[in-house]
């Protein structure tokens, strides 16, 4: 039997039969130069005789390997690809196999065979769960902290690498073991060989390097004739942005999630005809935000929230106004997307500072006024927004009884028990923390179980409804008791006629906020109930 041991190096040799049952080295023709392994009885093939490899594959087989050999650098290595092997007389069996080629000997291919359960993967390729929600999300999760890792540390990469997204084409359905091998398989073409994910069910994502003219790789029809499945993809470009690293970073990351979500004009067929103009979109919008927070273009209104037995103002609710790009129809859809972008956590520091300097110039020339301020939940679960914010407050601890904290859209946030923590430590300094749109989404009672809260805001549609829904008032009554037993105040928000007011007054709420009492507005102002 030939023996490459003396052709390459034994270092190799090693890591291969590692994992490896048999090694094979090819020519560039595929045709057998040497093997090493028990290869007669598991491939049925004599080594001495000239062979070529691909007559031991399946045309799908053939297809996975000379597609991926046209990719290999030197620089990577590729696989596992799942692929049957077996000459004639012998019985073919599904390999996981591992390709590389080596510096010394650029023209040829080193393959190694493995049983898929030495990798631990399962024989058959035919399994037919759907991968889990909860999977899904580590996947997603893990591929955007890498592609920021990637960003972050290599000023070029904006330049120098792209995205494509993948998706199965219309009709095909991947059974796990499909997607687990296109998974594997973008992985073996993407940047240092692990910038690839399944970020959805049949929607695939990965980065690699720009490559122009004849070097370019038809990714789809490589693809395509590697697994037999039919795609479709699209190559989205972070550099058309034209912003800063961090921030066509963030653009892109927004693209992909949308395209994960299944939103629309983010299928592939749409990022493809309108890749640049939906990453040009996205990036008109960061830009916008972007000058929002550096030349503090927002100015903050106040609302009143009203103690509904006496009538008087309790504290002020800050909201954020600011210029709207084009494309944005509201002030809380340009927050909502500074959450999905991750440009939240700017801004809420932003307005906390902004609104400290208010109180404290406002109490030096008259009575203090206690402001509650929005902070996202997303805001939250950052480790670094959790210190900086737990600081300020202990710097500014003399205004505990004027400043308070408002917790937006925690209904996304999934670590309540970490959020938690930071309330705590909030409450600890002094500070009231009210608990935001309660009810809405799929915050629930757990929330009051896990956080530690002074108020709860009562999502507005529950107090719109509640004067003509029966199931609303019940809704309202029990968590008024329950909150009352909990010790926890309650505030009804949207409160816009007399019927709303003295409905929640009746049902025993405590505080109402809404057009009833008073619009926000950029000054203090007294509420229309306490003046008439
Ligand atoms: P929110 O914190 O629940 O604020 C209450 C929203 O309800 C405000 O909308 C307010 O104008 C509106 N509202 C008040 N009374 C009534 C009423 O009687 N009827 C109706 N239909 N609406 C009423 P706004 O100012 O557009 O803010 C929307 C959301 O944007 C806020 O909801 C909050 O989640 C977010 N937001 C606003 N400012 C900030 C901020 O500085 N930081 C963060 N993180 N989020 C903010
Ligand atoms: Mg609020
Ligand atoms: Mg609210």
């Amino acid at each position: 039997m030939a023996n490459i041991a003396g052709k390459v190096p034994g270092r190799f040799l090693g890591y291969a039969f590692c994992v490896g049952d048999l090694l094979l080295e090819l020519d560039k023709d595929y045709k057998v130069l040497n093997a090493d392994g028990a290869v007669k009885s598991t491939l049925g093939i004599t080594p001495d005789q000239s062979f070529c490899f691909l007559d031991l594959l399946t045309e799908k087989g053939a297809g996975i390997i000379t597609s991926a050999a046209k990719t290999l650098t030197g620089a990577n290595r590729l696989g596992p690809f799942m692929v049957s092997v077996g000459g004639e007389g012998a019985v073919r069996e599904r390999y996981s196999i591992f390709m590389s080629k080596l510096p010394h000997a650029p023209d040829e291919l080193y393959i190694v065979l493995s049983k898929p359960y030495r990798l631990g993967q399962k024989e058959s390729s035919n399994v037919s769960s759907t991968v889990s929600p909860a999977q899904l999300e580590e996947n997603k999760a893990e591929f955007f902290e890498r592609l920021e890792d990637l960003f972050e540390g290599n000023p070029e990469a904006e330049d120098n690498m792209q995205v494509t997204v993948i998706e199965a084409g219309e009709g095909e359905r991947l059974d796990t073991g499909q997607q687990r091998d296109l998974e594997n398989y973008l992985k073996s073409f993407s940047v240092g060989g692990s910038h690839a994910a399944m970020l959805a069910n049949d929607k695939f994502a990965f980065v690699h390097e720009r490559k122009e003219g004849s070097e370019k790789v038809d990714y789809v029809e490589t693809i395509k004739k590697a697994t037999g499945v039919a795609l479709e993809a699209a190559t989205i470009n972070a550099a058309d942005a034209n912003l800063s690293e961090k921030d066509s970073m963030r653009a892109l990351a927004f693209s992909l999630q949308q395209f994960a979500d299944g939103s629309d004009g983010f299928d592939v067929s749409e990022i493809a005809a309108k890749s640049d103009e939906l990453i040009g979109g996205t990036a008109e919008r960061v830009r916008a935000f972007r000058k929002v927070l550096d030349e503090g273009a927002f100015s903050l209104v106040y609302q009143p929230i009203v103690n509904l037995k006496s009538n008087d103002v309790h504290h002020y609710e800050a909201l954020a106004r600011f210029d709207l790009p084009e494309m944005i129809s509201s002030q809380w859809e340009m927050i909502r997307f500074a959450e999905d972008v991750g440009l939240i956590l700017e801004f809420d520091k932003a307005v906390l500072y902004r609104t400290i300097r208010k109180i404290r110039e406002l109490g030096n020339v008259g009575e203090t006024p206690s402001i509650a301020v929005n902070i996202s939940g997303r805001s939250l679960s950052d480790t670094e927004f959790k210190l900086d914010l737990v600081a300020t407050l202990k710097g500014n601890k003399d205004l505990k009884r004027y400043l308070s904290i408002e917790i937006t859209e925690s209904a996304k946030i999934s670590d309540l028990d970490s959020l938690g923590e930071v309330l705590s430590e909030i409450r600890n300094e002094g500070f009231r923390v009210y608990l935001d749109d309660f009810g809405a989404g799929a915050s629930g009672f757990q929330y009051l179980k896990k956080l530690q809260i002074d108020a709860l805001k009562i999502d507005g549609d529950y107090v719109r409804n509640a004067t003509e829904s029966k199931e609303d008032r019940a809704f309202l009554r029990s968590m008024v008791t329950l909150c009352r037993d909990l010790g926890i105040v309650t505030v009804g928000e949207w409160v816009e006629t007399k019927e709303h007011a003295e409905l929640l007054r009746s049902m025993g709420v405590d505080f109402g906020q809404g057009y009833y009492f008073g619009k926000p507005n950029a000054g203090l102002v007294m509420p229309k109930a306490k003046a008439s």
